[in-house]
């Protein structure tokens, strides 16, 4: 399959990988920063949230979507009542997620009983070599 741009780092190649059911594309080389295609990261934290980000409020940014490549992302909030940023693409549904926003969207999966499930995600990610500290 092709493997996807990083949003980030344009120049660098997304890595693949799938667990809990749920695909995942990583920037293990340079940002550390995380691709979900439309409906991962839903089905991902599904057992208690079904929402993702609404894309009212949302910022124009930099950085061109993976998936559509001639489209932005925006940048907006991950949940409605949610001080936590994300950017996703309109088109696709995709959402990025940076290294810097990870530790945020951790606190949001705790206070949602999703923190373990994040810590068995992460631990999955440093068995196979990865770095993904958050
Ligand atoms: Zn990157
Ligand atoms: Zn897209």
């Amino acid at each position: 399959m092709t493997q996807l741009n990083c949003p980030r780092c344009t120049d660098k190649k997304l890595t693949h990988f799938s667990h809990e059911g749920v695909d995942f594309d990583f920037c293990n080389d340079s940002c550390l920063g995380i691709w979900a295609d439309e409906g991962e990261f839903a089905t991902y934290i599904s057992e208690h949230q079904k929402n993702i980000p609404e894309p009212t409020q949302a910022k124009l940014t930099e950085m061109a979507c993976p998936r559509c490549v001639n489209n932005r992302l925006v940048e907006t909030k991950i949940t409605q009542d949610s001080g936590t940023k994300v950017d996703i693409c309109i088109t696709c549904n995709g959402i990025w997620f940076d290294k810097s926003e990870l530790g945020s969207v951790k606190d949001e999966l705790v206070k949602l009983g999703l923190g373990n499930k994040l810590s068995v995600t992460t631990q999955y990610l440093e068995k196979k070599g990865y770095s993904l500290k958050v």
